[in-house]
């Protein structure tokens, strides 16, 4: 015997394969949540979600004096020809290296602190940072490059985790 469902329209028993419900004549559809395409583009939804989320994890954050804040990627985007270059900021960022040669801590996105500048070498030898952790800087913007934004004349650096 058929597999058999219940018309969505008049509630009679009707074969699941069957086009159109004898009883009534409504079309026999597939709920939308089982047709293809549907499932298809939930499919595509949660991937960039996912995708979204994954790209923002460790995403650096440029605060200004202003309220604005940006991550390294937007300013980027933005370019080294803005108002916020030399501009007083607060980073948040995660550590991917700490370059004792070049005297700089570098992020995944690419924003270089570089900490030669009053006291910091004895600092980051106290902090003993690793990749990973997370770190609040406040400096000045330096420059901002297609792949790195540079920040110098460090103030303060301490770690968050
Ligand atoms: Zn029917």
């Amino acid at each position: 015997m058929a597999k058999m469902k219940k018309c969505a329209t008049c509630g009679a028993d009707i074969a699941s394969s069957a086009k159109a419900c004898p009883k009534c004549g409504a079309k026999n559809k597939k709920p939308i949540y089982l047709r293809g395409w549907f499932i298809l583009i939930v499919i595509i939804a949660i991937a960039g979600i996912v995708i979204g989320i994954s790209k923002n994890i460790g995403a650096s954050e440029i605060r200004f004096e202003s309220g604005k804040s940006f991550t390294a990627n937007e300013l980027k985007k933005i370019g080294n020809d803005t108002a916020y270059i030399g501009a007083p900021c607060t980073v948040i960022m995660t550590v991917k290296e700490v370059n004792s040669l070049f005297e700089m801590i570098t992020s995944k996105d690419g924003v270089e602190i570089r900490y030669d500048y009053a006291n910091n070498r004895v600092k980051i030898q106290t902090l003993a940072l690793d990749k990973g952790d997370v770190i609040e800087v406040k400096g000045r913007l330096h420059s901002i490059g297609t792949w790195q934004i540079g920040v110098d004349e460090i103030t303060s650096i301490r770690e968050l985790s």
